[in-house]
């Protein structure tokens, strides 16, 4: 059984592994980069290592870094947490090598599931619905063409080796058909180090609805329901909320029997997360396999009841799943929103720099996942998010309530936070109402850009009026002061300051 477990991450993540590692007894060990050094994941672990020089390609990514810290506590596992190493089929090979535990799937999963072409292809084998498209890398233009011809236009051109909304192209026209995949594939090659691209059709209103599921090394697998992810900013998601609204249990009975296909096409052992590209009349398309725990897993953890990082470790240490398909409800509603260290309301530019105050919000049925505290300095070297934010309630209404009221009270100085721009989320019409893609951003700018606030700068200018009025009224009546002047207390005041500062 495992007894201690390095966490090879950093953030909310490495805190939120280390917390079910205490529920369970299991020691958790830290690794950090120079510039993490007064990290709150370095003050929670139980050890901690530096692993090297701040840039994550010289401390995160080092997998010698890694395994040399792990050897010397005598861990007996390593968690991934999500980024960095999470879905590196080498360093999960490496680790098996050395005889330690990776708590998450088999190299064989991974490397299946991170190329989009063979993920295709197994997922055709399985019987599970991708988007119309090629299912071969792209070789030559005029093949290209025929097949876009086919299918029809517009169409999205994206790197096999894609992730984290990049190298995706989106085509309109037959005439950037040719420079469209030619930029897109040296796109590719010069982000990823592979330039194989592939085509599938644009789905028009596309929702993005993805489903957790959970395997152990028995043969069991079980999906824990749907997750909707719509609201994104550049293909990256910014909240995120089970059940979704556009969901039927119809539905969600056929797509969750397609996830667990498809993770059992690749005989899954862990935590996953099987993403599908919706329309607006539930058909489904298998997106891609993210092998590894979510950012947004906390909802489904919520109306699951669920501990994810319970059950991965439990996975990695053989044991059978201990919940059945049918053990299984959705129990309420969840909202998550991810809160980044910048500025909404100047284009979103990155805001790193020292946290000056921090109230963080608490209540029934709120989940503060996050690692910065009061004097601390924000790296710049890292993922800009700072925390996660979940409610919890009975209904969707009364959620988006308290996620309302949980972001009134979330209050951060120092830093600029995406705070503002997530209540305006929350008070916008499509998303109170349910009815929203991942168009949702683009579609409602009225609502969620900055207010000039032109009603607010009329209560401005009524209060300044009022109060020169008030103050011209005290000034006639002290015209003739006291002391005999004809100078106002006011106007005194002001001058002695001046003469002061002289
Ligand atoms: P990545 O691995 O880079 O995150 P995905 O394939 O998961 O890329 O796609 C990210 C997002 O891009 C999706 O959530 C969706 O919003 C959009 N998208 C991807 N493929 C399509 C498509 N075929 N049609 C419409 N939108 C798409």
């Amino acid at each position: 059984m495992i007894k201690k477990i390095l966490v090879a991450n950093r953030g909310e993540i490495a805190i939120r592994v280390m917390r079910t590692c205490r529920e369970m007894g299991i020691k958790s060990v830290a690794v950090y980069s120079e510039a993490d050094r007064s990290s709150m994941h370095v003050r929670y672990a139980d050890e901690a290592y530096c692993i090297g020089p701040a840039p994550s390609n010289e401390s995160y990514l080092v997998i010698d870094n890694i395994i040399d810290a792990a050897k010397r506590c005598h861990a007996d596992a390593i968690h991934p947490g999500y980024g960095f190493l999470s879905e590196n089929a080498g360093f999960a090979d490496r680790c098996e090598q050395e005889g330690i535990i990776f708590i998450g799937p088999s190299s064989h999963a991974i490397n299946t599931m991170g190329d989009k072409i063979t993920a295709r292809q197994k997922m055709l084998g399985a019987g599970v619905p991708v988007v119309p498209g090629t299912s071969e890398p792209i070789q030559e233009i005029d093949k290209a063409i025929k097949v876009i011809k086919e299918i029809g236009l517009p169409v999205m051109v994206k790197a096999s080796a894609g992730g984290g909304g990049k190298g995706m192209r989106l085509i309109h026209e037959e005439s950037e058909i040719e420079p469209g995949i030619k930029a897109a594939q040296s796109e590719a090659l010069a982000a990823f180090g592979n330039d194989a691209v592939y085509i599938e059709k644009y789905i028009n209103s596309p929702h993005h609805i993805e489903f957790q599921v959970l395997a152990d090394k028995h043969g069991n697998c079980i999906h824990l329901f749907e997750r909707e992810c719509s609201v994104q900013r550049r293909h990256q998601k910014v909240v995120e909320e089970t059940p979704s609204p556009i969901m039927t249990p119809e539905v969600r009975k056929e797509m969750g029997a397609h996830a667990v296909a498809a993770a059992r096409a690749v005989n899954y052992a862990s935590a996953g997360t099987i993403e599908f590209i919706v329309d607006d009349n539930l058909n489904y398309y298998f997106l891609e396999m993210n092998t590894r725990l979510q950012v947004e897993h906390p909802i489904t953890e919520r109306v699951v009841g669920v501990d994810l990082v319970k059950e991965q470790i439990n996975i990695a240490n053989n044991l059978p799943l201990r919940y059945k398909q049918e053990d299984l409800k959705q129990n309420g509603h969840a909202i998550e929103v991810r809160i980044y260290a910048e500025d909404p309301d100047n284009n979103f530019m990155p805001s790193p720099g020292k946290v000056m105050h921090i109230t963080e919000p608490l209540g029934l049925g709120v989940r503060h996942d996050g690692y910065v505290y009061e004097g601390y300095t924000i790296p710049m070297f890292y993922d800009p998010m700072i925390s996660k934010l979940i409610v919890w309630a009975p209904t969707r209404k009364e959620a988006v309530e308290r996620m309302k009221r949980a972001l009134y009270a979330y209050k951060i100085t120092g830093i600029k936070t995406s705070i503002p721009f997530l209540s305006r989320v929350m008070n916008t019409p499509a998303f109170v109402e349910g009815r929203y893609n991942t168009h949702f951003i683009q579609d409602n700018q009225q609502y969620l850009e900055p207010k000039d606030d032109a009603s607010q700068k009329i209560r401005d200018v009524a209060a300044i009026t009022a109060f020169v009025d008030y103050i011209s009224k005290i000034e006639s009546k002290t015209r003739v002061s006291s002391n005999g002047s004809s100078v106002s207390n006011w106007k005194a005041f002001g001058r002695k300051k001046s003469l002061n500062r002289l």
